[in-house]
C-alpha cells in the first residue's frame, strides 16, 4: 500500500500501521493517528464529517482527551475507523488528499505535537509470562534445580499493580527511596534505591466492558484486545527483595512505569502471528489454545548515560512469551473479574534464551556480577542517575515494518 503522505524509509508508521494516540496541538488535545512523520488530528476529520458514514452514535469520542470512550465503541467500530483512515491516506484516494483546507487544519509534523497518555488506565495487571525470565530469577534467588515455582506452568502468574503511576514516554522518573536490607544480620535502612532496574515488557490494552461475574474465553479474548504498547516496568530490586514476601512487589514497582505513546492495534499485527513455545503440561481446558497466538515483534533496549551516545544492551522478542495474551485475559477473568476499556496488562519481563536477550539489568548483569560495558567507557550493573532507558519494538516481514516508536525515560536523582 502506498500513501500520498511521505513515509521515510524504515519508518515504524507505514500506512499499514494506523496506530491511535492522544496528541496535544498547542491549543487542544485530541485522538490522533500517525503516518510516517505526519500526525493526523481525528477531531478535525470528525468536524468535517469524515466519520459520518460509520454510524457512530457518539462522535464526541473524537474530542476526548483519552481513547477510553473511543475504545468503548467496540472493535467492530474502531476497526472500521482504522480502515477508513487507511483508505483516506492511500495514494489513489482524492477525498482528503486534495482538500487543502482540511489538510491545513488536521495534518501536523510529528515534531510539532506533544504526546499524551493515550488512555486513562483504570486497572493494571502485570503478568510474569516469560519462562526464561522466571527461570533466571528462580536460579538467582531460589534453587537452580527448582527454578520455576510449582504453579508456573499451570497458570499465567500475575499481580494487580498500581495504575496511577503509569506515564507516557518522555516522562522522567525520580530515583525512588524506600526500605532495604542490604545485610542479613543488620537492621533495614531507608534511602534511595541502589538497584534501579528496567523491565522490558509489552502491554495490551482492553477495549469494551464486561459485567462482573462474567468470563472471557480464550477463543474470544482477542475481541477484547484493542492493541499493544511498549512497557518499561521500572523496578527497585533492593526494595523489592525486602518487601515482596508474602504479598508480592509493592513500592518497588509503583514509583513509575512508562508506556510508548501509540497504541498499535492487534489488526496491524495480524501478519506477524507465530506459534508460541510448546506448553507442557497441557494447560487446563479454559486455557487450552492452538495455532499462532504469539507475535514476532523484535525488541531492543538502549541505555544512554547523560549526554553520551546510547548503547544497545538487549535484543529480545515478544514471540518468546510462554503464555499468550489470550490466555492471560482468559485467566484474568475466569474467576469473574470484570474488565473495562483502557485496562492495561503487562506481559512480564520478556527475556529470550541467550544472555544478550535478557530483559532486565538484573539478568543481563546477573545480580551485579557481570557489568555491561557502555560506549562511553563507563560500566553499569544497575541504572545510574541521568541515564535514559530507550525501548524500541517493531515487527518486520516482506518489506513491511510495523513499529511502536520508542518508550523513553530519564532517571533523575532522588527527591530530598
Ligand atoms: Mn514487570
Amino acid at each position: 500500500m502506498k500513501s500520498w503522505i511521505p513515509i521515510p524509509a524504515g519508518s515504524d508508521f507505514p500506512i499499514e500501521n494506523i496506530p491511535f494516540g492522544i496528541c496535544s496541538f498547542g491549543d487542544h488535545i485530541s485522538p490522533s493517528t500517525r503516518v510516517g512523520d505526519t500526525v493526523i488530528d481525528l477531531s478535525v476529520l470528525a468536524d468535517y464529517g469524515y466519520f459520518d458514514l460509520l454510524e457512530i452514535d457518539d462522535l464526541t469520542v473524537f474530542y476526548e482527551p483519552v481513547l477510553n470512550p473511543f475504545m468503548s465503541l467496540g472493535k467492530a467500530k474502531t476497526n472500521a475507523v482504522r480502515l477508513l483512515l487507511q483508505d483516506l491516506f492511500k495514494i489513489d484516494s482524492g477525498d482528503l488528499q486534495h482538500n487543502d483546507e482540511v489538510k491545513s487544519l488536521a495534518l501536523f509534523s510529528f515534531d510539532a505535537v506533544g504526546m499524551k497518555m493515550p488512555v486513562f488506565v483504570g486497572d493494571y495487571t502485570d503478568f510474569y509470562s516469560s519462562i526464561e525470565h522466571a527461570t533466571n530469577v528462580g536460579v538467582m534467588f531460589r534453587d537452580p534445580a527448582n527454578a520455576l515455582l510449582p504453579n508456573w506452568r499451570h497458570l499465567p502468574v500475575g499481580y494487580h499493580g498500581r495504575s496511577s503511576s503509569i506515564v507516557v514516554s518522555g516522562t522522567n522518573i525520580h530515583r525512588p527511596k524506600g526500605q532495604t536490607k542490604p545485610n542479613e544480620d543488620q537492621p533495614a535502612i531507608f534511602g534511595p534505591t541502589k538497584q534501579l532496574d528496567f523491565e522490558l515488557e509489552m502491554a495490551f490494552i482492553t477495549s469494551g466492558e464486561t459485567p462482573l461475574g462474567s468470563t472471557i474465553s480464550v477463543e474470544k479474548a482477542r475481541e477484547y484486545i484493542f492493541g499493544l504498547v511498549l512497557f518499561n516496568d521500572l523496578s527497585a530490586r533492593d526494595i523489592q527483595k525486602w518487601e515482596y514476601v508474602p504479598l508480592g512487589p509493592f513500592l518497588s514497582k509503583s514509583f513509575g512505569s512508562v508506556i510508548s505513546p501509540w497504541i498499535v492495534t492487534l489488526e496491524a499485527l495480524e501478519n506477524f502471528r507465530v506459534e508460541g513455545p510448546v506448553q507442557e503440561p497441557q494447560p487446563m481446558s479454559y486455557l487450552k489454545q492452538t495455532g499462532p497466538n504469539n507475535f514476532d515483534i523484535q525488541l531492543e533496549v538502549y541505555l544512554k548515560p547523560g549526554i553520551a551516545s546510547e548503547s544497545l544492551i538487549c535484543r529480545s522478542n515478544f514471540k518468546h512469551m510462554y503464555w499468550s495474551m489470550d490466555q492471560q485475559l482468559a485467566h484474568q477473568t475466569v474467576a469473574g473479574c470484570n474488565i473495562n476499556a483502557g485496562d492495561l496488562y503487562g506481559s512480564g519481563t520478556i527475556s529470550g534464551p541467550t544472555p544478550d536477550s535478557y530483559g532486565s539489568m538484573l539478568e543481563l548483569c546477573w545480580k551485579g556480577t557481570k557489568p555491561i560495558q557502555m560506549k562511553d567507557g563507563s560500566q553499569r550493573v544497575f541504572i545510574h542517575d541521568h541515564d535514559t532507558i530507550i525501548m524500541k519494538a517493531f515487527a518486520e516481514k516482506d518489506g513491511i515494518r510495523i513499529g511502536f516508536g520508542s518508550c523513553e525515560t530519564t532517571i533523575l536523582p532522588a527527591n530530598n
